[in-house]
Parts: C-alpha cells; sequence; structure tokens
C-alpha cells in the first residue's frame, strides 16, 4: 500500500495500531475456513471516531476494508480475499454499563462473548446465545453472523437480543438504531437489518443487549441410541410432549470415536448417536423435565441415560461435546463445516440423506450439532490440496444444501454465507431475492467498499 496512506492511517491510529510487516498481517489472513487472504495493512482502532475516519479515508482512495473480531467465522466473512485493510475491532473491548432494572449491557464490539456472559452473571443475569467459539469470538463477530450456539433452542439466537447499535456506515457517517426499550417501531428495523449482515453493510462500533434473570439451576442427559434416526426422532418427541430444553446436540457414531480417541471420556462406542440434553430453570422443574425426557427417550429406543446435575458431572458430559470441533480433524486436515437448517420434524429424513450423501461421494463426514433447532453440522473432512477428493466434497456439498432445501429448510443456519456459499444464494433465495439483497447494499455501499465479495 502506498506509503502516504499509511502515514494516514498512522496520524488516525498511532504507529502500534497499523501493522504493516508481512508477519503481523498473515494474522489477518484467514478465519476458521480453509480460505486466505493476505490484507495490504491492518488497522486496529480504539474509537468509533477513527473507525468513522477509515471508512471515509478508504471511500476516497478506493480501497476494501474488511472487518474483523477474532477471526473464529465459519464462512470466510473476514477474509480479506483483494487484499485491503484489515479492519480489527478487538481493542474495542470495554463493557460499558450492566442495568439490572433495564435488564441490558452496552458492549464494545471487541468484548468477548465468554467475558460477556461472566461479567453479567456475577450480577445475577444471563446473556443466553453461546455460539461454541465463545472463549474467543466477538460479540461484534456474533451480530455480524447472528450467531447462534447450543442454548438458541430454547433461548433463540443473537438478533433475538440485540436492542440498538451504533454503526460506522460504508461511507464513514456515524448511526444509531434501536436503542434502550424492547418495543421500538421507529421506522425501519435497521437494528435487524444490520444484525446477521456479515460485515458487509456496516461497521458495528457499539450494542445494547437485551438480558434475561440467570436460571436457577441445570441438569445435563447424555442419552445414547442404537439407531441414529431413533435419536433423531426422539428429538421432536421431547418438544411435542410440551418439553422445551435449553440444547438438544446430538452427535452421530463417526463423532463419538473421534471424540474418545482424542479424550478417553468414556463415551459409548457401540451406538449410533448420543444426545446431550440440557435443562434449566426452578430445581423442581429441572428434576421433572429431566425424568420425563429420559422416559420419552427410553421409549424411542434409547439404550442408556446418564443424568449429572453437579458441576462437576456436567462439565465430563460436556467435555466431549467441546472437543468435537478439534477432535475431527484427525480424519483429514481440512475441515469444512456445513450448517444447513431444517424444520425439526425433518431431522429424521436429513440425517438418513447425510449418511447416504457421505457414502455416496465416499468421504468422511461426522454428523453432529445443535440438533434440537434442527440446526445439523455435517463437517465434511478432507484435504484442500487433493482436488480429485475436492471434486467429490464440491458434489457432497450442493447435495446437502438441495436436501436442506427440498426438506423446508435453509443453507446456514448459523455460520453465514460468506465466501463459502455464496454460489448457492439463488437457489435459496431466488434472483428476486437476490436482486433486494444487492440493492440493499448498493444504495448503502455505493463504492463497494466494505466487505466486497462476501455474500453474493
Ligand atoms: C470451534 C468453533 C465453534 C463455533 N461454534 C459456533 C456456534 O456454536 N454457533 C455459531 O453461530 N457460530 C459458531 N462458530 C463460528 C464463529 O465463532 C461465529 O460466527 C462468531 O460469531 C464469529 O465471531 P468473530 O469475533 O470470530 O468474528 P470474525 O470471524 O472475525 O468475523 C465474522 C464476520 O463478522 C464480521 N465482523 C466482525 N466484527 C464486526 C464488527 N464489529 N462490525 C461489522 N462486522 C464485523 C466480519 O467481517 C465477518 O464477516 C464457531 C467457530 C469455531 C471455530
Amino acid at each position: 500500500m502506498d506509503r502516504k496512506h499509511i502515514d494516514y492511517f498512522i496520524s488516525v491510529l498511532g504507529k502500534d495500531n497499523v501493522l504493516v510487516t508481512e508477519e503481523e498481517r498473515i494474522c489477518y489472513s484467514y478465519d476458521g475456513t480453509f480460505n486466505r487472504g493476505l490484507p495490504d495493512v491492518v488497522l486496529m482502532p480504539e474509537k468509533t471516531e477513527e473507525v468513522a475516519k477509515i471508512m471515509k479515508y478508504a471511500n476516497e482512495i478506493k480501497v476494501p476494508v474488511f472487518p474483523r473480531g477474532a477471526g473464529t467465522g465459519l464462512s470466510g466473512g473476514s477474509v480479506p480475499q483483494d487484499g485491503g485493510i484489515a479492519l480489527v475491532l478487538s481493542r474495542m473491548n470495554q463493557i460499558k454499563e450492566i442495568s439490572r432494572e433495564d435488564l441490558l449491557v452496552v458492549a464494545g464490539p471487541g468484548v468477548v462473548t465468554g467475558k460477556l456472559h461472566k461479567a453479567v452473571e456475577e450480577e445475577g443475569l444471563f446473556y443466553p446465545p453461546d455460539p461454541a467459539s465463545s472463549a474467543v469470538c466477538t460479540i461484534g463477530g456474533n451480530i455480524a453472523e447472528n450467531a447462534g450456539g447450543p442454548r438458541a433452542f430454547k433461548y433463540g439466537v443473537t438478533r433475538d437480543y440485540v436492542l440498538g447499535l451504533e454503526v460506522v456506515t460504508p461511507t464513514g457517517d456515524i448511526m444509531r438504531t434501536g436503542g434502550k426499550t424492547v418495543k421500538n417501531v421507529t421506522g425501519y428495523d435497521l437494528t435487524r437489518l444490520l444484525t446477521g449482515s456479515e460485515g458487509t453493510l456496516g461497521v458495528v462500533t457499539e450494542v445494547i443487549l437485551r438480558l434475561v434473570p440467570k436460571p436457577q439451576t441445570k441438569s445435563t442427559a447424555l442419552i445414547a441410541f442404537d439407531k441414529l434416526v431413533d435419536a433423531a426422532r426422539a428429538i421432536g418427541s421431547i418438544v411435542a410432549n410440551g418439553i422445551i430444553p435449553v440444547t438438544i446436540e446430538l452427535m452421530d457414531d463417526t463423532t463419538i470415536h473421534c471424540v474418545e480417541a482424542n479424550n478417553k471420556i468414556g463415551l459409548p462406542l457401540d451406538v449410533e448417536a448420543v444426545l446431550l440434553i440440557e435443562v434449566d430453570g426452578k430445581a423442581e422443574q429441572v428434576k421433572s423435565d429431566i425424568e420425563d425426557i429420559a422416559e420419552i427417550c427410553r421409549k424411542e429406543g434409547a439404550s442408556s441415560v446418564e443424568v449429572a446435575t453437579d458441576k462437576a458431572g456436567m462439565d465430563r458430559l460436556w467435555k466431549g461435546r467441546r472437543a468435537v470441533s478439534a477432535s475431527v480433524l484427525q480424519l483429514g486436515p481440512t475441515k469444512i463445516s456445513e450448517d444447513a437448517t431444517i424444520p425439526r420434524s425433518q431431522i429424521p429424513a436429513m440425517v438418513v440423506k447425510l449418511k447416504e450423501i457421505a457414502k455416496k461421494y465416499d468421504i468422511p463426514m461426522p454428523i453432529y450439532g445443535h440438533a434440537g433447532d434442527g440446526n445439523m453440522h455435517p463437517n465434511i473432512v478432507a484435504d484442500k490440496d487433493n482436488p480429485e477428493e475436492m471434486a467429490r466434497v464440491k458434489k457432497a456439498t450442493d447435495e446437502i444444501f438441495e436436501a436442506a432445501l427440498a426438506l423446508g429448510g435453509t443453507l446456514s443456519g448459523e455460520h453465514g454465507i460468506g465466501l463459502m456459499k455464496k454460489d448457492y444464494m439463488e437457489m435459496a433465495y431466488g434472483k428476486v431475492g437476490v436482486d433486494y439483497l444487492k440493492a440493499i447494499k448498493k444504495a448503502v455501499d455505493p463504492n463497494n467498499i466494505l466487505n466486497p465479495g462476501k455474500v453474493f
């Protein structure tokens, strides 16, 4: 990048917050996918006004800007595939207000999600969205991707908790949407539009998030099934019986074997699936819900039920689920984490289809994920440097998306479109829908400066 541009950024941010060496830039060239793109410069603002100046200047010199939180995204969303500016928001990491009366928290976009969880829980409050990456991912990244996570089954996703935003527009102006009230119908709902916009419509610089009281107690059950389809059917039965657990996580046999090989937790190795189910609430309700769930699952063919009510026991049961993402990498060096999502009633049909696809294309495909809300994570494990294998992966991916859409589902439940699924957008949205999305983008970002090439 031209030296005079670097000098301008140094005048705005100071030398320490403008990274130019190749070693430094490489650290911001990737996310949780196999996509890579080296930025020309990495900028680390701390204030909203600094972000606004950067966006205005980028429009003048027509250089693309790629917002970034922690880089844990699973869609290539923060990858600077065209060079340009990596705009890292991690220094905007202050929790500015926690209100027990208004049940909200005001925070910078760079706050790590797990730290926000801890801070509000110390006040007896609860922020439910909990992507499995919450130890490192940021609230800004969660808002841009409308992140979900295991607890989405009972509590919903990030969008359900965003009351208001401060945003720097793609052309460098500062705007506020929503506010501190739960009810707000003043104008179009820009808060909802921006939440899940994958860093293409604005840079989030402050958030107001809704909180709920912290649940009194919780309990976890690990339930094993000889047959995967029985586990899939049990999910619908639990809900049909009027119980809404916090989470229903599924792991198939391939996943279980990977986790056990790495962790020796004691998961059953002779079954086709396990469900990890958590309920929360008042103690009596939790006890009766978990008993009812055990009974329903036994009726649906469960071969064993293990219940934990204390922290150590629950941690042991959850350890296996937390280890999944790293453990499946023993099957191959490249993990393509899909998150096609279907209505809950279609989970049995989808798991059968996924197993067929894995067999047809002869690729390892552990199936796990937030099955309670139909958000399956079939993970294709392959080697990106093997073109013949990657051609089979492409065909398998096509069929996964076709199956999800045919069953009334969607391409992505929580990871976003980014670079990974944009070729399928017209199949999901139709041409009119995609043109509508493009028109919105063009109206607010006429120079196509902010995160170009993502979503469509
Ligand atoms: C092991 C693992 C487990 C995961 N589990 C889950 C899960 O359970 N549920 C789930 O939903 N996701 C999950 N993810 C995906 C990922 O963690 C989430 O998408 C998360 O929200 C990304 O946050 P981040 O801070 O890492 O964002 P990044 O990866 O840095 O960026 C993600 C997107 O947000 C944009 N962005 C970042 N900050 C801003 C900002 N301030 N303003 C505007 N745009 C911005 C970027 O441009 C990019 O498009 C997982 C990832 C991993 C690696």
